[in-house]
């Protein structure tokens, strides 16, 4: 690993655990997050340089509450609380928390003391994201105040003898401007950091051990073009070179060039050493899929279809000794094998694929990124930045954007489509403030004229929405003369469009993807 120093984000159930270990890594320091049920031991045993409590749903003074033994607090290393994790160590250090008179959410008015290292370089009245129904009545002993809001005496406390520190607000949320420089500031001025953790180290560290790990063994890995197994696929190409054999499935269902675009970088004429396999198995999709409508049966004939060709491509390679996956920190912390958030979904990043390939290990090279730290490993890498600042696609791809049943004609239609409508929000400068845009095939034909003839034609749906975690979004306000060229340009040169709609709702109620 590529870090020295690191500090851990014990897991209380807070909605922000993710949040905090990211903010930590953009001030340069390693974080990992731990549920609060591995116990002091196994904390201590990873000799962190601080320690942070995330917020919980729970109130400490409840039996039964989570907690964690006291003695972390002597083990000589700083530990900051926040919110859930703010009223733990007050609440355990001898403090009194109970339920508040005013429940306190959203921004709130926060007066600090800038003398406290932590608000070193804040300004005194600064605005902090509140999300708690609890307080703190009373500090522990000890502790002295340094910071409070309207209804909350105690909006934060400290102890700097011993390097306690709590915070009633989260500091981690965008909603607390200055909650970054509290980060840093517990970082650097309270642990002592230096700031080991960049990417260029971690590329570097990680080839060197994916070489020694690997050793002469063979490699193989399923591509799909997305960021995280490219950015996987070209640090094994970096580590092992030929030992690695990449398998790409073109299913008949991407986006418009996006197999051309995947060979160009991974083929015989691209700049990475390995084997390199593209399935066209195109028309053995359209065949399972030809007069299914229903978008859950869809989907599951593509992921047992893609397995099949998959599986019968690594028969042909013979066994292997480890499986390569995409996986990133997030899809590890989701299915709860990191940190205390609920089983969100159990992840496979390559859809079931050990169970039918004959292999040893797995290995995940991105197993502890996040996904910006993740494209800014394939930027050093050398991927291109089309590959690396991939929006989201879904492993169903286009068939999931048509609506009722799968036509090879439909994908056409869909992609011509999608690739104007990207092309122009890109060429509008738009694309980066939008989060994901594509075109869906509406099931829908009605009457259109063109050239004085007749047209009985479909309609195409262009969908675009801004989210910062996808799981709520709104639609893109998008000005109309862009909507405006979008639109002539599709039905003049998409056959069979007659028609285009913007899709105006958020999620909820819908979805991001059509199906
Ligand atoms: N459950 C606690 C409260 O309501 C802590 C909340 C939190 O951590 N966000 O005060």
């Amino acid at each position: 690993m590529a870090q020295n120093e690191k500090v851990l984000v014990v897991d209380f159930g807070g909605q922000y655990n993710q949040l905090v270990a990211r903010r930590v890594r953009e001030c340069n320091v390693y974080c990992e997050i731990v549920s609060y049920r591995v116990g002091i031991e196994a904390i201590r045993a990873q000799k962190p340089k601080g320690i942070i409590f995330t917020g919980g749903p729970n109130s400490v003074y409840v039996d039964g509450a989570p907690s964690i033994d006291p003695a972390i607090f002597e083990m000589g290393v700083p530990v900051l609380g926040l919110c859930y994790g703010c009223q733990l160590m007050m609440h355990e250090l001898g403090g009194h928390v109970c339920k508040a008179p005013e429940r306190e959410y959203g921004k709130t008015l926060v007066h600090v003391n800038t003398d406290s290292e932590i608000f070193a370089g804040v300004s005194p009245d600064t605005i902090c994201w509140m999300s708690h129904n609890d307080y703190v009545e009373t500090a522990a002993p000890g502790f002295t105040i340094s910071a409070y809001t309207d209804n909350c005496p105690v909006a934060a406390a400290e102890m700097p003898e011993k390097n306690l520190y709590a915070l009633q607000f989260h500091p981690e949320v965008l909603h607390t401007p200055e909650g970054k420089t509290m980060l840093h500031n517990f970082v650097y001025r309270v642990c002592g950091c230096k700031g080991d953790w960049k990417m260029d180290s971690f590329v570097e560290t990680s080839v060197k051990a994916l070489r020694e790990k690997i050793g002469s063994g063979k490699v193989l890995c399923a591509l799909s073009g997305g960021v995280d197994s490219s950015v996987a696929a070209a640090m094994l190409s970096k580590a092992v070179g030929k030992q690695l054999t990449c398998v790409f499935v073109d299913h008949g269902l991407l986006r418009k060039n996006e197999m051309e675009e995947v060979c160009e970088v991974f083929g015989p004429n691209g700049q990475f050493e390995l084997n390199f396999v593209c399935v066209n198995a195109r028309q053995r999709f359209y065949d399972k899929l030809a007069g299914v409508e229903e978008p859950e049966k869809k989907r599951k004939i593509i992921g047992e279809e893609f397995i099949r060709v998959f599986e019968e491509e690594a028969k042909k390679i013979g066994a292997v000794d480890f499986l390569a996956q995409g996986t990133i920190y997030p899809d590890v912390v989701e299915s709860g094998l990191g940190g205390e958030s609920t089983v969100i979904k159990s992840h496979h990043n390559v859809g079931g694929l050990p169970d039918y390939v004959d292999f040893k290990e797995i290995v995940e090279p991105l197993r502890d990124l996040f996904k910006d730290e993740t494209r800014q490993a394939g930027r050093e890498l050398g991927l291109p930045e089309y590959l690396v600042s991939r929006q989201p696609f879904p492993g169903p791809g286009l068939a999931i954007r048509i609506i009722g049943a799968v036509t090879p004609e439909k994908v056409k239609m869909v992609q011509e489509a999608d690739a104007i409508w990207r092309e122009e929000i890109a060429k509008a400068g738009l694309d980066k403030s939008i989060s994901q845009y594509y075109a869906a095939l509406t099931n829908m034909r009605s009457v259109g004229v063109m050239g004085d003839e007749r047209t009985y034609d479909y309609a195409v749906a262009l969908r675009a929405v801004t989210t910062t975690d996808f799981m709520t979004a709104e639609a893109a306000e998008i000005p109309w003369s862009v909507l405006q060229t979008v639109t002539s340009r599709i039905v003049n040169e998409v056959k069979h469009i007659n028609r285009v709609l913007y899709d105006c709702t958020g999620k909820p109620p819908a979805t991001i993807e059509f199906e």
